[in-house]
């Protein structure tokens, strides 16, 4: 079964009967293959799945893209419908909030801060997407009421900022962290990836390309190698950052390289990709 709710209130009337648990996908859409691997994982999960679609201003900064932002409503609805068949007997919730005021009703002052983790690697770069972030995601759990929800390692930092949201204000939701989900050229999917030409397309590979060599310097060698190779790569003045991490508490990784994360910003023309690999020694 498939719904459309616009509103809080659609909500308000489903939580009065619903007894079933429900998974959260939260997207701002222009959906691609990760979005819809993070709602097929919730619909094996849960009996109802709740896939919002919303562009959040909040998270985007006076110079960022948020007129520009795709937008392709259509096409997310049939997607994401797609994944669910009648005879599967689970039920998909679109959310489409109506206008912003559903999500920041007049007077809205419940905005969060995520100290920390927020301002460091994509958060030096971007000093109140985080915030926005974070706020989003509390809000819409306030009206969602999910018992777990699902979130892309493409945005590693986003991840565990949200865990720590979770830890924080005790919100009760289970948070899943799923894989990154790339194309054949190893680039991970992303909607901004609609903005590059074929040539930058191309280009954008050396992104995953360079994590991939500092992973393996990380598996054969030592901090001290890995951190040599870093210092060479950011001479190039495209990487916005380039850094190894604890997947944990998102520290800059000093010696134990027994589980860490690197995490790299390219800036490709005039868009800025994100890209991170898990390495385990
Ligand atoms: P967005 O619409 O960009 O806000 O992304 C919505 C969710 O999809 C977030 O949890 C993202 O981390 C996740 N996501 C985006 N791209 C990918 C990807 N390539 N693989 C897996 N998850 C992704």
């Amino acid at each position: 079964m498939i719904k459309i709710f616009k509103t809080e209130q659609d909500f308000i009337h489903f939580h009065l009967t619903n007894s079933s648990t429900i998974g959260f996908v939260p997207t701002m859409g222009n959906l691609h293959d990760g979005h819809l691997s993070l709602i097929t994982k919730s619909k094996q999960d849960n009996e109802v799945t709740v896939l919002s679609i919303f562009v959040n201003p909040t998270q985007f900064s006076a110079s960022e893209d948020l007129l520009n932002y795709p937008r392709t409503l259509e096409e997310d609805i049939q997607k994401a419908s797609a994944i669910f068949k009648e005879s599967d007997n689970k039920t998909l919730i679109i959310f489409i909030p109506e206008n912003e005021k559903v999500i920041y009703p007049d007077n809205f002052s419940d905005y969060v801060t995520v100290n920390g983790i927020s301002k460091v690697s994509e958060g030096a770069i971007r000093p109140t997407h985080f915030d926005g972030v974070a706020t989003v995601v509390k809000r819409l759990f306030k009206i969602v009421q999910p018992n777990k929800a699902y979130f892309g390692k493409k945005d590693f930092q986003q991840l565990v900022i949200i865990e720590k949201l979770v830890l924080d204000y005790n919100l009760g939701v289970e948070i899943i962290g799923m894989p990154i989900i790339r194309e054949k050229t190893g680039l991970a999917m992303s909607s901004r990836n609609s903005y590059l030409s074929a040539e930058q397309k191309e280009a954008a590979l050396y992104l995953c390309q360079t994590l991939n060599e500092i992973s393996k310097i990380i598996k054969e060698s030592t901090i001290e190698e890995a951190n040599k190779l870093i210092a060479e790569k950011v001479k190039d003045k495209r990487f916005n950052y380039l850094e190894i991490r604890d997947p944990k508490n998102f520290e800059i990784v000093e010696q134990d390289l027994s589980s860490v994360v690197i995490l790299g910003n390219l800036q490709i023309g005039k868009t800025r990709l994100l890209d991170n690999l898990e390495v385990n020694k």
